[in-house]
């Protein structure tokens, strides 16, 4: 399995790999940006190729970038979708001087406008800024549907994969807080979501996991994420989830709340390397 967290880019490309590799982690996801959106550090070519060669010498799986978690690509307001275009498409370009890896983002909140319009905007908003020759693939986050969020039904994001135009870089990251938080229940009936994704979405735009466990119970609409084992989700379902044959050869990131130690106790954890019982 190919498991990390979201670590700071703050020291740059190579010493996240690196900050990686000392926590057992063979993936990892982090900010394109200020998690709220601001304006983003120029980028050092040689930092980041130097990265590449990393990954590859080290084995990794591919990586999870994660958009500033505050766009929102179909607020009804548009001045407020026009600054996630910028941003994205600032980011889709960026994203090339670190190749062929994932970049994640939540499809937004649609306010008063209706599902319909919503999905307009958000698979406008992606073919505007995508293009034939990109080598990243974009993931849609599933949602756990809190306030007007969309994404939260697996519907809602076939609805807006059918209209992206660049249909080989497009995917989707399944999100188990999320998921579960949204009524999809992964604890008593993981194959059955799972073949629920199949038929609505295909498994074959499933290309990584969230791993987090949740503070709020099942179909509760929330997005609390809580350490792995400690939340309504539980250490069993979710490792279950890392072994299932749908999920167990992507990356998994875990967004728990935890620091340095937390992850690596975590990464450790899921693969197996020591005991739940111990550990919890
Ligand atoms: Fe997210
Ligand atoms: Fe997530
Ligand atoms: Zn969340």
């Amino acid at each position: 399995m190919f498991i990390g967290c979201h670590l700071s880019s703050s020291k740059g490309f190579l010493a996240m790999g690196k900050h990686a590799s000392a926590l057992g982690a063979d993936t990892f996801a982090f900010f394109t940006r200020n998690p709220r959106g601001g304006a983003a550090k120029a980028i050092d070519p040689a930092d980041a190729s130097a990265l590449m060669e990393y990954l590859g010498e080290h084995h990794f799986g591919t990586l999870v970038a994660h958009a500033p978690y505050t766009l929102n690509p179909c607020s009804p307001k548009p001045e407020v979708r026009e600054f996630a275009h910028e941003c994205m498409a600032d980011d889709l370009i960026r994203m090339e001087a670190t190749p062929h890896q994932y970049y994640n983002f939540h499809p937004g909140s649609r306010g008063e406008q209706d599902l319909e319009t919503a999905v307009g905007q958000i698979a406008d908003l992606l073919n505007e800024i995508m293009r034939r020759d990109q080598t990243t693939t974009v993931l849609l986050e599933t949602m756990s549907g809190k306030g007007t969020e969309v994404g939260a039904a697996f519907e809602e994001l076939r609805a807006i994969l059918d209209r992206v135009k660049e249909q080989e870089h497009i995917g989707v990251c399944l999100d188990t807080c999320h998921v579960y938080s949204a009524g999809y229940d992964i604890v008593h009936d993981l194959d059955g979501v799972m073949t629920a994704f199949d038929r609505v979405i295909g498994l074959d735009r499933l290309k990584a996991i969230h791993l987090n466990d949740s503070m709020t119970p099942f179909a509760s609409h929330k997005d609390r994420h809580e350490k792995i084992g400690r939340g309504s989700i539980g250490y069993a379902a979710l490792r279950a989830v890392t072994e299932h044959p749908a999920c167990r050869d992507l990356p998994f990131i875990l967004e728990t709340p935890n620091e340095d130690e937390g992850y690596r106790r975590e990464i450790r954890l899921m693969r197996g390397e020591i005991p739940w019982g111990e550990s919890g």
